[in-house]
């Protein structure tokens, strides 16, 4: 006897089970029905067609009725809504566009309902310009509103993956774009540290992020919506798009009294079989096993609806296959990057009262996409969650520009397959240059893993200097790297040096190890651990100081854009400096390239110029610092396609930044160490450079107390020396009123009444000279006179003889002696 087998729904699930069922069954007389016009089309490719990436809308519609017919033999009935089933009867009620109905019977019924975005009672979210994208037609409503209306912003609500891809597909025609997100990350699925990552190429890429902050209210406005958000800010838009999430269209089932769970997914067995034992579910609309842990959940994604409709038509003809759940692998791109995920995140495991070191550990670590020496290779963050025996991998999380699928699938595959975290170190992968290293980065995670699983290493977390600021810092970075980013308060002891100068070190204290990327740090934590360090006192900071700045992105920012705009041309620009030497340090991950500018410029005669090309995103933010820092001039700091090109010129004290050239400089002389008169130097400091002057701060005699460190450092000095450092205030926080002090009083009063008026403390003023690129230059004859060492003084800073200071002074037209 012929099957009648009826699928309500006729895109992912839908048409998967339709095709399957009649590649196994040529006599099942199979209808789809879908309320829609369009079956079977690509929904996860519509916010590309928004931004015209897939230029033809026809590319997106994968089957038409008139196909599903011819080759399938499948009957499509398209308009139509099944708005009733009649289980007693195995009959649904159909009703068709002109609002007529009719029952069709059925032996096997498939729901395939999908789910559809959550648009909540928000005031004013009935407004024809409060969009929301799911289906073909929403894309076409968008894209013509967008073009008709000359839409110019555009406010995306909600930092899920379709919010994201929103948000990059419509900066691509221009708009001007906010995304707002209720939490204080976007992609839930990813752990704090990691979205920081996510923010700060959104952020970089010109997109308004605003987090913790949720819409109250939309009000049209003119031609588009007053947004108002819960923290009382109202933002104008031409174009809202919502983007929040989805709920199952669970409904029909629901009124069928099939069994739903609390969020309205349909229970089913791992044969997609609901309670009736004629009535299948399968994608967006069902609840699914968990892959790790077994439990139920609901995990709306294309891969295991496609693959759940196999299953249902592999059941309805006889064979009895099973789905064995989900582990939500997923990947999105934001801009250049990639973020991809697969299994738990962090936060799931301590919710669900797992602790971290006793019950699962994580790693981090930053490694190349392929070869470092072959061009191209770019940084990828990966981090992995694994059980505390090593036996489970709970999850992984990987962000990059490249390669970044590859890894995520060999880590969703090892998970599928139940192998354990060691199982990554054996796996072999392809290798050739362009292609992965002949340690592929998964290779590496496991290595990682099993130096932590057996102690040989220790790391931190991501945020431990803040948690803890008495930590020893041990940066064990090369001088030239430390010029480009280097954190306060740390003792510099380069890892070759290290063996030497143990000594310097407080045995007794926790002791943070900061390199690169962590390669170096794991050496010297081991260096350390074999000579006589305790096991506990010592360990690395995960991913190094390229996973730092970006976790504190924020903090880093201005510093890069300020000075100088990197351009994305695409192009070379034909008034683009000629560079003497041109050295390409592509695939070259930090600190590489700026080591070997540091290395070349050695050689180079000053004014001349090197062209420097590398793949590494933070090099662009690297040169520029280091120009800065090193008296060298930044002449252009390019994006160019995937590269980033500098010109660099050796020297150029008369072009030192390019925007700020010129014989207006400002020169200040900081004689003395009275807090109020220090304050005053670096109010005018910063508010020269504000207007765009050049500074330069030159710290003699009483004023280098103002550049000391406030803890002591080891370094060798005579009985003199010593003597007349210990009378003296080290750092700012010692420093006192010159007049008015009053036992200390007085300078207190000043510190409180300046936190109460919102002015910056004396450390945030020399942060921001710092960070603006006030150039501080210690004179090197009065430390040598007051037995102050180079290691005493604060990071960042120059140290030079008066012949620097008066080079500056003559180019400036202001010169305060204070
Ligand atoms: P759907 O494919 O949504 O199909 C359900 C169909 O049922 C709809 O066409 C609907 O009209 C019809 N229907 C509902 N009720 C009735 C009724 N009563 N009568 C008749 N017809 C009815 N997933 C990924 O894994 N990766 C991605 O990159 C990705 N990107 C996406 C981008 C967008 C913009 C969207 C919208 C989704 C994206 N997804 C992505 C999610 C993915 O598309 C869904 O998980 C998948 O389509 C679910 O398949 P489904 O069959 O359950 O539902």
């Amino acid at each position: 006897m012929t099957k009648k087998v009826v699928i309500i729904g006729g895109v992912a699930g839908g048409a998967s089970t339709a095709t399957r069922l009649r590649r196994l069954d040529e006599k099942a007389q199979i209808t789809i029905i879908e309320r829609g016009e369009y079956i079977s089309y690509a929904n996860c490719g519509l916010p590309y067609h928004i931004g015209n990436v897939i230029k033809e809308r026809n590319a997106l519609l994968l089957l038409t009725p008139e196909i599903m017919k011819q080759r399938y033999n499948v009957d499509v009935l398209v308009n139509q809504e099944v708005i009733k089933i009649d289980r007693q009867n195995k009959r649904v009620l159909v009703k068709r566009k002109d609002k007529s109905e009719y029952g069709l019977d059925y032996d096997k019924l498939v729901i395939s309902t999908g789910s559809s975005p959550i648009r909540p009672p928000i005031p004013g979210i009935d407004s024809s310009r409060v969009m929301s994208l799911w289906t073909i037609p929403d894309t076409d409503k968008i894209k013509a509103y967008v073009s008709d209306s000359k839409v110019k912003s555009a406010l995306v609500v909600g930092g899920g993956f379709i919010g994201l891809e929103l948000a990059e597909n419509l900066k691509a025609l221009g708009l001007k774009v906010t995304l707002v997100e209720m939490l204080d990350q976007v992609m839930t699925l990813y752990d704090y540290e990691m979205a920081q990552l996510i923010h700060e190429s959104l952020e970089e890429n010109g997109i308004n992020l605003i987090l913790n902050n949720g819409v109250a209210s939309f009000e049209d406005k003119g031609q588009g919506v007053n947004v108002t958000l819960k923290d009382g800010q109202v933002i104008y838009s031409d174009l809202v798009i919502m983007s929040i999430g989805v709920r199952p269209n669970s409904d029909l089932a629901k009124d069928a009294n099939i069994a739903t769970n609390q969020k309205g997914g349909i229970i089913v067995d791992d044969h997609m079989l609901t309670e009736d034992p004629d009535i299948y579910a399968v994608g967006d609309v069902i609840e699914v096993e968990d892959f790790i842990d077994k439990s139920r959940t609901m995990i709306p994604l294309a891969g295991p609806a496609n693959k759940q409709g196999r299953i249902a038509a592999d059941n309805i003809a006889g064979i009895k296959s099973s789905y064995d759940g989900t582990q939500g692998t997923c990947i999105v791109r934001i801009f250049e990057l990639t973020a991809a995920s697969t299994g738990y995140n962090e936060k799931y495991l301590q919710k669900q009262g797992l602790v971290r070191n006793k019950d699962y550990h994580t790693l981090t670590i930053t490694q190349n996409s392929h070869a470092g020496y072959y061009p191209g290779a770019t940084p990828l963050t990966l981090k992995l969650i694994f059980s505390n025996d090593g036996k489970k991998i709970y999850g992984g999380q990987i962000i990059g520009r490249d390669g970044v699928d590859k890894r995520i699938d060999s880590i969703a595959t090892v998970m599928r397959l139940n192998a354990s975290v060691l199982d990554l170190k054996n796996l072999e992968f392809a290798y050739a240059p362009p292609y992965s290293s002949a340690k592929d980065p998964v290779n590496m995670a496991g290595f990682v893993a099993e130096n932590i699983l057996t102690g040989l290493v220790k790391f931190s977390d991501w945020d431990v200097i803040e948690k803890n600021p008495d930590l020893q810092v041990l940066d064990i970075r090369e001088e030239a790297e430390r010029v480009a980013f280097s954190l306060d308060n740390t003792i510099n002891i380069p890892l070759g040096q290290l063996r030497e100068r143990f000594n310097e070190l407080d045995k007794d204290k926790d002791i943070l190890i900061f390199c690169a990327i962590g390669v170096r740090s794991y050496n010297a934590l081991r260096v350390l651990r074999e000579n006589g360090f305790l096991k506990e006192k010592v360990y690395v900071y995960p991913a190094g100081t390229r996973f730092y700045i970006s976790t504190h992105y924020k903090e880093y920012q201005m510093e890069d854009h300020t000075a100088y705009t990197v351009t994305d041309s695409g192009h070379q620009s034909d008034d683009k400096a000629i560079a003497s030497i041109s050295l390409d340090c592509s695939g070259l991950q930090c600190p590489g390239p700026i080591m070997q500018v540091f290395e070349n410029l050695k050689t180079m005669a000053p004014g001349q110029l090197l062209e420097v090309t590398a793949s590494d995103p933070g090099f662009t933010r690297d040169i520029a610092s280091w120009c800065r820092r090193t008296g060298n001039t930044l002449i252009s700091n390019e994006k160019i396609g995937n590269s980033y090109v500098a010109v660099v010129q050796k020297g150029g004290a008369a072009v030192r930044v390019p925007e700020l050239a010129g014989t207006d400089g400002k020169t200040i002389i900081v004689f003395d160490g009275d807090l109020d008169k220090v304050l005053a130097s670096f109010i005018i400091a910063n508010g020269a450079l504000a207007m765009g002057r050049r500074v330069t701060m030159f710290f003699t005699f009483w004023g280098l107390n103002v550049l000391r460190k406030p803890n002591k450092q080891k370094v060798k000095k005579s009985f003199l020396e010593k003597m007349f450092g210990a009378m003296m205030p080290r750092g700012t926080s010692k420093l006192k009123l010159s007049k008015m002090n009053m036992g200390g009083m007085g300078t207190a009063m000043m510190k409180y009444i300046m936190k109460e008026k919102n002015v910056d403390s004396l450390d945030e003023l020399i942060r921001k000279a710092q960070k603006a690129g006030v150039r501080l230059v210690a004179c090197t004859m009065s430390m040598d006179v007051m037995g102050i060492k180079e290691e005493e003084l604060i990071d960042g800073i120059e140290f030079a003889g008066v012949g620097s200071y008066l080079a500056d002074a003559e180019e400036s037209n202001v010169n305060l002696f204070i």
